[in-house]
């Protein structure tokens, strides 16, 4: 009988065991398609047992969870995965590479007039829907002059040597065909603390830009010159009495820590610049701040899935949780884009910053990388910024993330995000770290991890209100 007891828990381990097989996160089917010359596995496996992928033996870190890399071959490849007990086939198919046609630029005999039909559409640098060739977002209303058209966008004439690239979706034929300059009516300023307003009332909406303009200050020991917020640049187009129809102006920046700015023209034909300054407790920077955190994803959009099986929507909103109650605790007045497993569009989060009136907005991340980037070794946190206002910020943040968190350093990066792209408070996004790597993943997953992470931040946003102060 003691026997038989025996042999039956043997047989049930080794039952067990049997059914153990390597769980396979990425890809997320045993038939896909992934058009890269390479990709991952990634999954988890019970630490210390063998798992091969095609004969290639798979490192499997102490948390279980691995990432490991093959090469896709144009057409069908086939992946046998074996562990001590189970054998699986995933066949992953790579399309062959399509020739893409160039397109021929038109360039059309006379200027024709277009009026933009939508609220916050970019006119570009270059005729392509690529994140940093913005130059301006118009309102709809803006009368442009067009004078030709590639692919998808139609090229409009700003000044003598200016253009800029707009999408046809986004445009329709102004029907008086009305390309005259405008008129400056008046110009006024408003100095309301903690706002300075500039109003600029012109007969019809025509075209302008607001760019920030950078200055370059030398670091501590001269080897370096590092790029600061210095103002801001408008540039009215097609308005008579100036040089070439344009008119310029420069708003100094640089002499008041700012938290934001945002332009706007009025329905009557006013433009308003609008720029709002960081109003600081010195004693306790956190006191009443207003912080809005922004969990990523949400519903059925899961973000990353981490190799130990975790969701990043799950981690984003569990993190973000633990860093209100500790910006709580220094007195900050937080809100959150999402307090549950909701699907909110990133054009609604943003809304939801700006109706908060943020000083800070927060988008909390977890990282992944795309197949094409299957070999890169990165690992660790990154933070993003668009707007030069949030760069100090941005930097603050990733030096105590990495310093006092002990977190790989994955680099500062300017990236145009829709939730960064938002200049009415400071902007930033944090990826904390890697979900599909098991060195980071067993970290983000960690409670006592996150409640550190929060207090770092917390203590690096008091740390960065100090410094402006300097
Ligand atoms: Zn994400």
């Amino acid at each position: 009988m003691r026997y038989f007891l025996y042999f039956f828990i043997i047989f049930l381990i080794s039952a067990q065991n049997f059914v153990q097989a390597a769980n396979i996160i990425y890809p997320n089917s045993e038939s896909t398609t992934i058009d890269s010359d390479i990709t991952f596995f990634i999954g988890n496996e019970k630490y210390g047992r063998n798992l091969t992928i095609n004969s290639e033996p798979v490192k499997i870190h102490e948390s279980g969870g691995f990432l490991h890399v093959v090469k896709l071959e144009p057409g069908q490849n086939n992946f046998k995965i074996k562990d001590n007990d189970s054998t699986m086939i995933y066949t992953i198919y790579r399309p062959d590479k399509k020739i893409s046609q160039s397109v021929q630029p038109l360039i059309y005999k006379n200027s024709i007039s277009y009026v933009v039909v939508k609220n916050n559409i970019p006119l570009r640098s270059t005729p392509y829907d690529y994140g940093l060739n913005r130059l301006q977002h118009f309102y709809k209303g803006v009368q442009l002059n067009v004078i030709g058209e590639s692919g998808n966008f139609y090229k409009v004439k700003l000044a003598r040597d200016d253009f800029g690239w707009i999408n046809k979706a986004f445009v329709k034929k102004n029907d008086s065909n009305d390309i005259s300059a405008a008129k400056i009516t008046s110009f006024s300023y408003d100095d309301i603390p903690p706002k300075n307003i500039y109003h600029i009332k012109l007969n019809k909406k025509v075209p302008y830009i607001l760019s920030e303009r950078v200055s370059y200050n030398w670091n501590s020991d001269k080897t370096k010159l590092i790029p600061y917020f210095n103002g801001l640049d408008l540039v009215i187009y097609n308005v008579s009495g100036y040089p070439e129809n344009k008119y310029e102006y420069f708003i100094n920046g640089r002499n008041f820590p700012l938290k934001g700015y945002k332009s706007y023209y009025t329905a009557d034909n006013e433009l308003i610049i609008e720029l709002v300054k960081s109003q600081i407790n010195t004693k306790e920077p956190l006191k009443g701040l207003i912080i809005t955190l922004d969990p990523g994803h949400g519903g059925k959009e899961y973000g990353t899935t981490g190799c130990l099986g975790n969701k990043e929507k799950d981690i984003n909103l569990e993190f973000a949780l633990k860093l209100k109650k500790a910006l709580e605790n220094k007195g900050a007045i937080v809100f959150l884009t999402r307090n549950d497993d909701s699907e909110v569009p990133l054009y609604d989060r943003v809304k939801i910053s700006q109706n908060n009136h943020s000083d800070i907005f927060i988008s909390i991340h977890n990282n992944a990388l795309p197949d094409s980037s299957a070999d890169k070794e990165n690992l660790g946190t990154s933070v993003y910024y668009y707007s030069l206002i949030s760069k100090r910020l941005a930097q603050t943040l990733l030096n105590n993330l990495t310093g006092k968190l002990g977190m790989n350093n994955d680099g500062l990066r300017q990236r145009s995000f829709a939730v960064l792209r938002n200049t009415e408070s400071l902007c930033v996004l944090l990826e904390l770290g890697y979900l599909i790597k098991p060195e980071d993943s067993v970290k983000l997953i960690d409670p006592e991890f996150q409640n550190k992470a929060a207090e770092v931040i917390a203590h690096s946003l008091e740390e960065y209100y100090s410094g402006i102060l300097e």
